[in-house]
């Protein structure tokens, strides 16, 4: 799950890691009342989407509006949340289509002495978190990381005991921090850390940290996700969500218990187990097709479940054909094969329809299959499946 940078920067305050003050505005007038409250001369009027590059990014309405605006006045700052709010951004992460702005983040300008980057994600190579650090930030880290490797230091640290002292001074003195900022490096960058492990997040990238002209860190921009497996030991988070910017049908897809992920192409697959959805995917792509989606019902394949990854798939008008490949181990091929046709009659089933089915009880289920009258194409293996559907869009 994802959050707004406003949102991050309120856990992080509370966790102790130096945010700017700031301001949420939801019109152009509580933003001009926003840089008048915040007082000083210079403030930052941000929009709030699940993306980065925002700066960069320009409005598909304003062609001229950037997403993130240094602002000097009340009413510079009305000005641009006018053309911001109900609009739509386009920026390097969020695609063609864009994200539409429905929120404002109103900000104290700081004076920026130095940009670094900073992130914590899951290494797998030391199988644990590790934090990523350079003094190239405010700019794309893959480039960075792409042109200038040995400009990035991570270091990874202890899930139990967190980032060390001496750790956080190495990457301090590594960066060439100037000492006020060593100081705050050593409180900084520890805290972070334990931000990161007390909430389960799967990333925590500030870019930029900066470092600012008295000294202190300051995480000036903030993207946080987090597990979805460990929701469930932070209740506090979940009113967090913003189920606007997620996909429909992901959300739909996970009240059912389902895993999906919606993708470009046209067949449609109905899987269970996630290796064999990967795989199933491979074979389609392998056979000169392209996936709608990757869904996997997870082991058990319900009639219910069924029946609503079946409304998902075909809730995609790109879907021209679906391929269902199961494998009945515990659960029996027979079964699956009764849940499938409750389904097929219930949803009504307007396109093409493969399934591959293999594990226990397959004889069975493949007479139940040939004998039940449904307009059901029956594959005999995973080659099979994947030529008969790719087959289907030239008939
Ligand atoms: P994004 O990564 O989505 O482009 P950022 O929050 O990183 O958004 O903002 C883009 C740039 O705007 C930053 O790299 C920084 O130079 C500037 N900026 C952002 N917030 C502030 C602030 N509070 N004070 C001064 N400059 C800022
Ligand atoms: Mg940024």
């Amino acid at each position: 799950m994802k959050i707004h940078e406003y949102q991050a920067k309120r856990l992080l305050a509370d966790a102790g890691v130096t945010v700017p003050r700031g301001i949420v505005a939801k019109t152009a007038e509580e933003a001009a009342a926003a840089f008048t409250e915040l007082g000083g001369s210079l403030a930052v009027v941000k929009s709030q989407i699940h993306a980065g590059g925002r700066g960069k990014g320009r409005f598909k309405e304003e062609p001229d509006q950037a997403g993130v605006v240094l602002v000097k006045s009340a009413d510079a700052a009305r000005e641009n949340a006018e053309r911001m709010l109900g609009n739509t951004l386009v920026t390097i992460q969020t695609g063609e289509e864009g994200k539409q702005v429905n929120t404002i983040f109103v900000e104290e300008g700081l004076n920026i002495a130095n940009e670094l980057y900073c992130g914590i994600v899951i290494d797998r190579e030391s199988g644990g978190p590790t934090l990523i650090i350079s003094t190239e930030g405010g700019m794309e880290i893959e480039e960075v990381a792409h042109n200038t490797p040995e400009k990035i230091y991570h270091e990874p640290f202890d899930a139990a005991s967190g980032l060390e002292g001496f750790q956080a001074r190495k990457l301090a003195y590594r960066l060439g921090l100037p000492a006020a900022a060593v100081k705050s490096a050593t409180s900084f960058l520890p805290k972070l850390c334990q931000f990161f492990l007390d909430n389960d997040c799967s990333m925590t990238e500030i870019n930029p940290l900066v470092v600012t002209e008295d000294g202190p860190l300051v995480a000036l921009d903030a993207k946080v996700s987090f597990d979805d497996n460990a929701l469930f030991r932070h209740k506090n988070l979940e009113e967090l969500r913003d189920l606007s910017e997620e996909d429909p049908s992901e959300v739909r897809a996970g009240k059912a218990g389902l895993s999906y992920v919606n993708l470009d192409g046209n067949i449609g697959c109905l899987v269970n187990g996630a290796g064999l959805a990967m795989s199933t995917m491979d074979l389609i792509k392998l056979h000169g097709a392209e996936p709608a989606n990757f869904l996997d019902v997870g082991g058990g394949a319900k009639v219910d479940q069924v029946i609503e990854a079946f409304n998902i798939i075909l809730e995609d008008d790109n879907v021209k054909a679906i391929l269902v490949n199961i494998f009945g181990g515990i659960m029996q091929c027979d079964i699956i094969v009764e849940a499938l046709l409750e389904a097929y009659d219930k949803v009504g089933i307007s396109v093409p329809l493969v399934v591959r089915l293999e594990g226990t009880n397959v004889e069975i289920a493949r007479k139940m299959l040939a004998d039940s009258g449904r307009d059901i194409i029956s594959a005999t293996d995973l080659t099979d499946a994947a030529q008969k559907v790719v087959g289907t869009l030239n008939a």
